[in-house]
């Protein structure tokens, strides 16, 4: 095989929807696996559909994903420009070699005569199509004399370039995913490559000219682009690149929740989770969740993505980016659509973030502290989600999961108290006070162990125990190991909340 090259060629018209960052991420893992290039190409030549800021959107979220350009928009290399826009020049030649050719033509009918055209086919209940049927009838180079095509074309008169598509013959094409196809071309119509009046190409001539000279290897890409893969085979071989064309992957779909259909960027809003990598401000103003935003680390949420439509063929679900470019192949990507699941997204949250450092929770956790008002260390604060991190899912969840560390509860949760704050509970508390008190060490394993032993000596009911002194230290009858808790309030502060307890708290 040929060095690997792959590019992730987005179209700057909105935000990044996660399927196409799910693109993006398995032609990064492709060429890390296979040690070869991944390639940013940005494909703007739609200029009606270009959307300021997208291309700056597209690029913060790969370095959000830990998604490394190694060539291409915002970095450079060997084929810059990478933006087509400011490739303008160079396709004209590779349109006009394919009318030398035979292989595309001069068509001038205009915006108006082609709807025309399309409302006369609807009214009869038909397509209108630009194809080997219609051709011979409209105003080409085909259908127009030699001279009146000349005379148009030096009187600015304006034209497209569309590609002659082959009269009944089938393509044959193979897809590392979906195996081998065959298209017949009487299905197909003649696509316009280029358009004199902004001197752009449109995306099927430029992508094609621009794989074949930025040497890519392999197109990795939306199932959308599959009905477009016979013109793409086509156009390879009228330019005879046939030799040096790529290999393609079409990828499956990501599936709306319930497995029907696509996932579209309005499920979001309408199942309350984010379907772009980060928020959106559109220019309208409407502005659209985002996983950063809503407190997913970019490394659970790339290892969700790389989750949908590829399967490992093992039981490991947990994959740091290393190991999903060792594994990544596209021979284990599936078919058949991949159903998003949000519970699962944030089950792998949840995951990265107990398997994360202390310090980078309290790094995490600080400023939400000090948003309430609680000035601590950063040690305190790796000390307190230490306890805490296997019950957060997500960042936010760590101040209520620890606010009670650092400050003694206000309230008393109703519930809990109603059904453990009885008398003869309350007696046990007074005693274990005094346990407390005569603690000449004050750590989690001792006391524990103190106080198991007097609880067991006495016979005592543990369970009713150890909730009141939860609701005394934390407010509410659950949570986290509470000897773990008083270690980490001390003593004299463990004393205090049990003794407001039992001075504030009426008995149920
Ligand atoms: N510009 C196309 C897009 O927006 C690229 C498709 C392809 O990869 O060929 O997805």
């Amino acid at each position: 095989m040929s060095k690997v090259r792959v590019r992730f060629a987005p179209s700057p018209t909105g935000a990044l929807h996660i399927g196409g960052v799910r693109t993006a991420l398995y032609n990064y893992l492709f060429a890390r696996h296979n040690g070869g290039e991944f390639l940013l190409r940005i494909e703007d030549t739609d200029s009606q559909r270009f959307v300021p800021g997208a291309e700056e959107y597209i690029i913060e979220s790969l370095k959000w994903c830990g998604i490394k350009v190694d060539e291409g928009v915002g970095v450079g290399g060997p084929h810059a420009p990478y933006r087509q826009s400011e490739r303008k020049d160079i396709y004209l030649k590779y349109a006009l070699q394919l009318v030398e050719s035979g292989n595309a033509y001069y068509a001038f009918d205009t915006a108006e005569e082609l709807n025309a055209l399309r409302s006369a086919c609807e009214a009869k209940g038909e397509t209108f199509s630009y194809d080997a049927k219609s051709r011979g009838s409209l105003k080409n180079s085909l259908s127009l004399p030699a001279e009146e095509v000349k005379r148009r074309i030096d009187a600015g008169d304006q034209w497209v370039i569309r590609f002659k598509m082959p009269e009944n013959e089938n393509v044959e094409m193979d897809d590392i995913i979906r195996g081998h196809i065959t298209i017949n071309t009487s299905t197909l119509d003649d696509k316009v490559l280029y358009k004199s009046a902004d001197a752009l190409p449109t995306y099927h001539l430029a992508n094609i000219v621009d794989d074949h000279l930025m040497e890519i290897s392999h197109v990795i890409r939306g199932e959308e682009w599959l009905p477009s893969l016979p013109l793409h085979f086509l156009l390879y071989r009228a330019f005879g690149w046939t030799d040096s064309q790529p290999l393609f992957a079409h990828l499956p779909l990501l599936l709306k929740p319930q497995g029907q259909g696509k996932l579209s960027k309005r499920d979001g809003d309408k199942f309350g989770f984010p379907v772009f990598p980060l928020e959106w401000h559109a220019p309208d103003g409407e502005v659209s969740m985002g996983y950063r935003e809503s407190g997913y680390l970019p490394q659970a949420f790339v290892n969700m993505l790389a989750l949908l439509g590829w399967n490992p063929g093992t039981e490991q679900e947990i994959f740091s980016m290393e190991e999903l470019c060792e594994q990544f192949s596209l021979e284990k990507v599936s078919k058949s659509g991949a159903r998003f699941n949000a519970e699962k997204a944030k089950w792998f949250n949840a995951q990265y973030m107990r398997a994360a450092s202390d310090e980078f929770l309290a790094g995490l956790l600080l400023p939400q502290l000090k948003e309430a008002g609680i000035d601590t260390t950063a040690e305190r604060a790796a000390d307190a989600v230490a306890i805490i991190k296997e019950r957060a899912t997500f960042p936010k969840d760590l101040l209520d999961l620890t606010i009670y560390m650092f400050r003694a509860p206000e309230s008393y949760d109703e519930k809990s108290v109603n059904k453990f704050w009885k008398e003869e509970n309350v007696a046990y508390m007074r005693e274990l006070r005094e346990i407390v008190a005569d603690l000449e060490v004050f750590e989690k394993e001792s006391a524990e162990h103190i106080v198991r032993e007097w609880i067991e000596a006495g016979q005592l009911p543990m369970g009713k125990i150890m909730n009141c002194l939860r609701i005394a230290i934390m407010g509410i009858g659950q949570g986290p190991d509470i000897f773990s808790i008083c270690e980490f309030i001390g003593k004299e502060e463990t004393l205090r909340r049990i003794d407001a307890a039992l001075a504030k708290i009426q008995t149920a």
